[in-house]
């Protein structure tokens, strides 16, 4: 096993690696550009643990395959990484899979496809490790008389109740951080933005340097590029390029602590440009409502600035998420009559694919191709998702450390 590792990137799949690696014996050097690990899309995001259920439109159920253990894994390994359960940081109740009117698949074809998911998830090995005994649990369609109850009936369709669950993203970092603190073989390179890695001699094998705005840092027998956004620009100074035509979307959504504690239902509309709601317990809420909350977008190899915006330009998305996302539950109004502070936050989504949500057929639909490059001592890892993160990590630390 390599001593001296550069993991580029501290969200959760660069903090991860350099965790397992770190209590594997290296020596591992975390760098990042944010003046705290932790503090980007990672932090902020509705922390779904998938299982697949969202990407009906890929019925080769590839994306759901690719999904799936990592999802399962989350608890287990996340548990061990942060040294504590999570399970108080979940979503108590399954998620509701709504629907939409105007959904790119249809009803009929989404409720199928929902039992094949569930098909290959309670037959898989890790189906006991979820945050419920998956073995045990199916997804319940709901009926008219439910919909027509709690949803606009005009815009919500169907629904399928699901034993999906999500993770309060703020608090699984704060232990992660505390964690990656705590690991006297990790050093923290914060406030350091990397703009390349070189090899550091004339072996492709051999060590490499990386290249900072502050200078240049090394030699590491390995680097490991966890950089997310920042990931293909890193990539391309090493030689590597996506396998595909890619997209960088900046999304934000609503952060909402109430001073009442409101009963919400968890449930996200399928399948398109929509939005979902997460309600972590009584008092934390997610929303996100995306024609309001997508900023900008991009498909270079280095994303788009982040728009600055105003006071009133963030009361405006605010406002759209909530109005967005209430017209198909009315119930939602209980949100804002519980006195919530909401802040509005966001991270990039980065994905091999390309095209518009409201386009079946478009490549955004579909998450197979998340990957992990290695080229000699540099490894490049496609987080994907959020969810699978721990597991990815592990899968490289292993294979590192040998085992
Ligand atoms: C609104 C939203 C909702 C989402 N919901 C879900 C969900 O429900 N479930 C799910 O599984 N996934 C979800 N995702 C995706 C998920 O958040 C990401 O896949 C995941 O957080 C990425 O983790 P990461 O460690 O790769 O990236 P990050 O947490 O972004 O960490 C990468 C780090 O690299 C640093 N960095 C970047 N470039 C450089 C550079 N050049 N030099 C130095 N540092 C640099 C950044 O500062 C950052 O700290 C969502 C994303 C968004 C935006």
């Amino acid at each position: 096993m390599a001593s001296s590792v550069a993991v580029l990137g501290s969200g959760i799949l660069g903090s991860s690696t350099a965790l397992f690696l770190a209590r594997g014996g290296a020596r591992v050097a975390v760098f990042d550009a944010a003046e705290a690990p932790f503090s980007r899309t990672s932090r902020w995001n509705e922390g779904k643990i998938h299982l697949g259920y969202l990407y009906s439109a890929d019925t080769s159920l590839r994306s759901a395959c690719g999904l799936i253990p990592g999802g399962l894994a989350f608890k287990r390994l996340t548990e061990e990484l942060i040294g504590c359960p999570i399970d108080d940081l979940a979503t108590p109740q399954n998620d509701t899979y709504l629907v939409h009117r105007d959904s790119v698949v249809p009803a009929d074809e989404f409720a199928a496809y929902v039992e094949r998911v569930a098909d290959l998830v309670d037959s898989h090995p890790d189906a006991p490790d979820y945050f419920v005994d998956l073995t045990k649990v199916r997804p319940r369609t709901l009926g008219r008389d439910e919909i027509a109850a709690d949803f606009e009936s005009e815009i919500v369709v169907a629904g399928v109740r699901v034993p999906e669950r999500s993770v309060s993203t703020v608090p699984v970092s704060e232990r992660f951080v505390d964690a990656l603190r705590a690991e006297a073989r990790i050093q923290l390179v914060m406030g350091t933005r990397v703009t390349a890695v070189r090899l550091g001699g004339p072996s492709p094998s051999g060590p490499l340097l990386v290249e900072t705005e502050r200078g240049i840092e090394g030699p590491f027998d390995l680097v490991i590029n966890a950089l997310w956004e920042g990931r293909p620009a890193i990539d391309a100074s090493f030689g590597i390029l996506p396998c595909a035509a890619w997209t960088h979307r900046y999304r934000v959504s609503l952060f909402a602590t109430t001073q009442d504690a409101v009963s919400i239902p968890s449930f996200v509309l399928v399948v398109g440009p929509f939005g979902d709601v997460k309600a972590y317990g009584p008092r934390d809420v997610y929303v996100s409502w995306y024609p309001a909350g997508l900023l900008i977008e991009g498909s270079r190899l280095a994303p788009p600035d982040v728009p600055a915006l105003s006071e009133p330009a963030r009361a405006a998305i605010v406002e759209a998420t909530l109005d967005g996302i209430t017209r198909a539950i009315p119930s939602l109004g209980a949100l804002r009559d519980a006195r919530p502070e909401i802040r509005l936050e966001g991270g990039w989504v980065y994905a091999i694919g390309e095209g518009s949500l409201a386009d079946r057929h478009a490549t955004l639909h579909r998450r197979d191709r998340i990957q992990v490059v290695r080229e000699g001592s540099y490894i490049s890892i496609d987080t994907g998702k959020y969810s699978i993160a721990p597991w990815l990590a592990r899968r490289v630390a292993d294979e590192l450390l040998g085992r």
